[in-house]
């Protein structure tokens, strides 16, 4: 096995229908790895499957509901019944609710808390014995440059991206023993749906990224199928509890 080959590896992906989860999962197969993308919208997962297979891929759908601890189970045990393992867990499925903290309810919070970052904490936990069987395992998780910086109308978004980094770390801590590596790539903006709403719903946004992004432009998601190859491959296995920017230079923009 060379540094960057994931043959006979199996990824599984949260919201790899679409957006980065489908630039993820497009780099990961392009890799040699096995993917199962897991979300809610068959259509997206169709076309997402599609676009896999004629990368030569072996990829499946598999439907799956972060929001409920049991669909989170299922969807890895399937995945394990499937392929026959487990080795690369991708915690991607995420959302926002927009508005100023004194406006936003209990529901709000609790959505946006439950499927950015509690989530990822249900599926690492549902993946963690297949790795310790696998003797390896990879876990990339998905925060945001709200891991760092923080705007007014995403207060709990911001709350749940900095918290997943913290949970990465700890889970670092503690799975170091087991092979298994978790890290966390921090996106800068990417054209997708999530941010299409959000130019929709933030007079102005579209223009104050462009300025403040050194590469000046917005992200895609393809951009993020190398970092997945890295973070999931041989090449990484030193490299634990990190934090990664693909962010076009957003962050260290002065
Ligand atoms: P998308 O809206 O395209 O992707 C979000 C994905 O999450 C969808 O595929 C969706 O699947 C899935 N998802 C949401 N809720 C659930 C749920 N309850 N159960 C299962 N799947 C769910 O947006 P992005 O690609 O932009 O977002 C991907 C990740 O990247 C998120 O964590 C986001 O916070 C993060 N991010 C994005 C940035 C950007 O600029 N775009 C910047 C920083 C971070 P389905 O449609 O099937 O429900």
């Amino acid at each position: 096995m060379t540094m960057f080959d994931l043959q006979d590896r199996v990824a599984f992906i949260t919201g790899g229908n679409g957006g980065i989860g489908l630039g993820m999962a497009k780099g990961l197969a392009s890799a040699g790895a096995a993917v199962v993308i897991a979300g809610r919208n068959k259509v997206k997962a169709h076309s997402a499957l599609s676009e896999l297979q004629s990368l030569g891929a072996q990829a499946e759908f598999v439907e799956l509901d972060v929001l409920k601890e049991a669909s989170c189970q299922q969807a890895i045990q399937h995945t394990v019944e499937r392929f026959g393992r487990l080795d690369i867990l991708v915690n991607n499925a995420g959302t926002s609710v927009r508005g100023q903290p004194e406006d936003l309810t209990a529901q709000d919070w609790h959505l946006v808390m439950n499927t950015n970052l509690t989530s990822a904490f249900l599926c690492s936990q549902a993946a963690y014995p297949y790795m310790v069987r696998a003797g390896a395992g990879k876990i990339i998780n998905i925060g945001s440059m709200m891991s760092v910086f923080a705007s007014s109308y995403a207060t709990p978004y911001a709350a749940s991206k900095g918290g997943i980094v913290q949970m990465a770390r700890a889970m670092a801590v503690a799975w170091a023993k087991d092979n298994i590596q978790v890290n966390t790539i921090l996106p800068g903006w990417v054209d997708t749906d999530l941010t299409r709403k959000a130019r929709e719903q933030v007079p102005g946004l579209h223009e104050k990224v462009l300025a403040r992004t050194p590469a000046q432009r917005w992200g895609k998601p393809d951009d993020f199928a190398g970092i997945a190859v890295f973070l999931a491959a041989p090449a990484s296995d030193f490299i634990t509890g990190a934090t990664i920017a693909v962010d076009g230079g957003y962050s260290v923009q002065a």
